[in-house]
């Protein structure tokens, strides 16, 4: 029964040799994935391709862009909340509404955990 390399070699007995044969049996990850922007709608999986180096994670480079962008202005809103909590002052109920809004600003922000390197593309 194939398995996992981390159940055909422990840790502590991989070496080259012993990985590089027990690789070849192994199940293989899957390596196609959906979009990582969690708004795109694109119904097909990004399968990986074989000459590129580095894996693509965007369906397309709008997609890059849109997470880009999202990700950038929840964190820019998170930290004007922050800010704002972090100073005396308001009302009880002020001080909810903006504790309520920055929680909601961290669960969308959960959604984008994925911090791109923006000079690249793909
Ligand atoms: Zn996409």
């Amino acid at each position: 029964m194939p398995q996992r390399i981390n159940t055909a070699v422990a840790p502590a007995d991989a070496t080259v040799p012993t990985v590089a044969s027990q690789w070849r049996d192994s199940v293989q990850p899957v390596e196609s994935f959906r979009c990582l922007n969690p708004r795109c709608e694109a119904p097909d999986l990004i399968q990986k391709e074989k000459s590129k180096g580095r894996p693509q994670l965007f369906c397309s480079s709008k997609c890059r862009r849109a997470y880009d962008y999202e990700r950038s202005q929840l964190l820019l809103d998170q930290e004007v909340l922050a800010a704002a909590l972090a100073r005396p002052g308001g009302s009880f109920r002020q001080r909810q509404a903006v504790q309520s809004a920055l929680a909601t600003v961290r669960r969308c922000l959960s959604h984008y955990a994925y911090a791109t390197n923006r000079a690249s593309k793909g």
